[in-house]
């Protein structure tokens, strides 16, 4: 149930950002005047779709639409933390054999678990994917309330605390060498939630672009990732949504070619204690939601970076986080409010359209 009330939330999202890419899609040199799209509801527990702008016929659309989804079936699998899969060691075994024995994982499993800890160093540490134990009490008293809203509760204070004795980063030991993986404590778990569906968003933009597939776009869960620019050299268009009314108007509307587009913010998944909503990104000094905007956007090509940065960004104040751009090139970010009030770095306005 929970599962379908989420889908049909990102669902509406996506026909929203969908509708506008179709609706800037009007193209004057190509065949097609709209894209061909499919959709996927099996991966990262959202909807995927992917469009093709370019003159491809439906059969060269269907293969190479197929391999963007093959590329997130394997990453979801990997990255999986509540299912087995047979013959894969993947995140759920690493969490299984916390505190017990090391892991032997693919070298794609060791790669991605290496970039998340530099996306760590990178952000200081507001995107952890060892807060696991803090995330999991979080996550369990969002399933009971969609259960039993009437008795929805927050984690306890000393639960939280105690939990958080268990995120240090330097608990996950990483054996490039052998591919092995450990968690030294019983008690801390990977959740790779912040940054998994947009590194996985990246590998399949980079299948594609090694199929020379341009003209492309992924929405994977509202994460975009544009492909190239469409077959007549222009940008598209993506709406950045109003946190405090997401069906409403977008508040900017952005020109995007080459690159992602990555959102984090309060209205994506929440739920209600007492009237108070409580959203589903953490901020590790507090362990409560973080409180800082009502959202968060990262406009940059890579979409594991993008990710990962939506998150963090969203976690600390627009100081702390201009200072973490400050040392990579190429990213620009806008920050929406809770009162409305939004502000962006240098180059958002070069790119926002009527
Ligand atoms: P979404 O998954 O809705 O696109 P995010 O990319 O911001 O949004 O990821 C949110 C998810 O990341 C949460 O559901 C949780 O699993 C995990 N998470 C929440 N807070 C943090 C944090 N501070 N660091 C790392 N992971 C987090
Ligand atoms: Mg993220």
């Amino acid at each position: 149930m929970k599962k379908i009330v989420r889908i049909s939330r990102v669902l509406c999202q996506i026909l929203l950002v969908g509708a506008l890419l179709i609706a800037y899609g009007c193209q004057k040199e190509v065949n097609r005047d709209k894209p061909i799209g499919k959709v996927s509801y099996n991966y990262f527990d959202t909807v995927s779709y992917v469009y093709d702008y370019t003159n491809d016929t439906e059969k060269e659309f269907e293969q190479f639409s197929n391999g963007v989804f093959d590329v997130l079936c394997y990453y979801h699998q990997l990255f999986d933390i509540y299912n087995d899969y047979s013959g894969i060691n993947n995140l759920k075994t690493i969490n299984d054999n916390a505190g017990i024995k090391p892991v032997e994982v693919d070298k794609d499993l060791i790669d991605f678990l290496v970039y998340c800890k530099q996306m760590y160093t990178l952000t200081s540490g507001k995107m952890n994917i060892m807060l696991g134990s803090v995330l999991r009490l979080w996550h369990n008293c969002r399933s009971e309330a969609a259960i039993d809203p009437a008795n929805s509760k927050i984690p306890a204070e000393n639960e939280l605390l105690e939990a958080n004795k268990h995120t240090s980063i330097d608990n996950l030991i990483i054996d490039e060498e052998n591919r092995t993986v450990y968690i030294s404590d019983k008690d801390s778990s990977i959740d790779v939630g912040a940054v998994g569906k947009g590194y996985a968003t990246e590998k399949a933009a980079q299948y594609l672009i090694e199929n020379e597939k341009y003209g492309y776009v992924l929405n994977i869960g509202g994460n975009i990732r544009t492909i190239g620019t469409k077959p007549n050299g222009d940008s598209w268009v993506t709406g950045i949504k109003n946190p405090n009314d997401p069906d409403g108007d977008f508040p900017i509307k952005i020109s995007i070619s080459n690159t992602s587009c990555v959102t984090s913010g309060v209205y994506e998944r929440y739920y209600t204690v007492n009237g108070i909503r409580y959203h589903h990104i953490i901020d590790s000094d507090t362990l409560f939601p973080a409180e800082y905007f009502a959202s968060l956007t990262i406009l940059t090509s890579d979409s594991g970076l993008a990710d990962s940065l939506s998150t963090a960004l969203f976690c600390c104040d627009e100081q702390t986080g201009r200072e973490i751009l400050s040392k990579i090139d190429g990213v620009e970010a806008i920050w929406i409010y809770s009162d409305g009030k939004i502000s962006y770095t240098e180059n958002v306005e070069k790119l926002t359209v009527d």
